[in-house]
């Protein structure tokens, strides 16, 4: 009998892989809660592809698009509110929004300073607003359980309580480590995936990959004068409604002692969106949640592929501020890639430092 896939590490990489996969192979996902992981942290973000400082757009941003969607309604999940405003914060970035707009209509409408206050009259925004259709906010916790019990209802077997300790590959099996709640055992794969997130830096194997990490933050408030239309706002940071509260993420700090949530952070967060949206000024700050995202430094790009040296054992991580949009879009794309790994695109292929 074929030896199953196992993915190990259940965030939003891991479950896009997993959903493409599902009906391919005999699949089992194990996941076990690090301080660090990322996909938790996100009770509400924003799936954005455009990247603020210039209006460009993420590497094959409309298949990601594309592909977040599909999972959406593979899962029965719809976003929190669909679209995004996103702020002009200087006259460059009114001009290179305003061309955005004009060169891919379908996506975008521009709305000057006078036409934005008229229509968001809570939102500060003297530049103007792009005003993305596509994307939205999303609940990641949410989305992420619905993916696991997706896969469970299609066979595979997910273990949420199975921490990877490590592996061994031989010419036609890796047999993967894992210590769960009845102790230390052994699992013999076919192919290891591992979508560890921040977890990576626990492995020297992984150490040698040119990846870095970066801890990130967001808080949840009650505003009083919170607007009944408000929608999801990205300017500089995300503003995005949830429920009774407003989620507001996030901060960005390249080195850390350890993956918790800080106060200096949260009040740091609070007073940058509020130039922009005054109302949040002085909102009551309910939660702050931190995880670690994993970049690849010089692409910023996911990685994905066999690890140096290994046939069987792959990576699958990288997915930085986006794993939104570079989930499900590296989901859709993995099964061809590891039928014929030589088709790898090379912006996301393995590198190392
Ligand atoms: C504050 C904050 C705000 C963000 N906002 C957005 C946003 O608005 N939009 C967006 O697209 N992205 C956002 N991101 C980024 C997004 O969260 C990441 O891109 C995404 O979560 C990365 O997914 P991943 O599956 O690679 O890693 P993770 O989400 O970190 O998942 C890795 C999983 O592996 C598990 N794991 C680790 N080690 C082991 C082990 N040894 N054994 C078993 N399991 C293990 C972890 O517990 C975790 O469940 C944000 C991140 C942060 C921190």
């Amino acid at each position: 009998m074929e030896h199953p896939t196992v993915i190990a590490g259940a965030g939003i990489a891991g479950l896009c892989a997993g959903l493409s996969l599902a009906d391919r192979c005999p699949l089992l996902l194990a996941d076990w809660k690090t301080p660090e992981a990322a996909s938790a942290a996100v009770i509400a973000g924003l799936a954005n592809p455009v990247i603020p400082r210039r209006g460009n757009l993420v590497w094959r941003s409309e298949a990601a698009l594309d592909a977040l969607d599909e999972v959406a309604r593979q899962l029965g999940v719809a976003p929190l509110q669909p679209g995004v405003l996103r702020i002009a914060t200087s006259w460059d970035q009114m001009d290179a929004y305003r061309a955005r707009a004009a060169s891919h209509g379908h996506l975008f409408t521009w709305h000057p300073p006078a036409a934005s206050k008229a229509q968001w009259p809570w939102l500060l925004a003297p530049h103007g607003t792009l005003e993305l259709h596509r994307g939205g906010s999303f609940d990641l916790p949410t989305l992420l359980q619905a993916g696991l019990r997706n896969l469970e209802s299609r066979g595979a077997s997910v273990r949420r309580d199975w921490r990877l300790t490590g592996w061994t590959e031989s010419a036609d099996s890796v047999i993967a480590e894992f210590v769960g709640p009845d102790g230390p055992r052994t699992f013999p794969c076919s192919r290891l995936i591992l979508s560890l997130g921040g977890g990576f830096q626990h492995f020297e194997d992984l150490t040698q990959l040119k990846l870095s990490c970066v801890k990130g933050q967001l808080i949840s408030v009650i505003a009083p004068d919170r607007p009944p239309d408000l929608r999801p706002v990205s300017v500089g940071g995300y503003v995005v409604p949830l429920d009774n509260r407003v989620v507001i993420g996030s901060s960005y700090q390249h080195s850390f002692d350890d993956p918790l949530p800080e106060n200096a952070l949260t009040e740091e967060l609070l007073e940058k969106v509020s130039r922009h949206l005054p109302w949040l000024r002085g909102a009551q700050v309910d939660a702050a949640h931190a995880g670690v995202r994993v970049t690849v430094p010089g692409t910023r790009l996911p990685m994905v592929g066999p690890l140096p040296g290994h046939t069987r054992t792959w990576v699958l991580t990288g997915m930085a501020s986006r794993g939104l949009l570079m989930g499900p879009l590296i989901g859709s794309l993995l099964p061809g890639w590891l039928e014929d790994p030589g088709t790898i695109s090379s912006e996301v292929a393995v590198r190392i430092r």
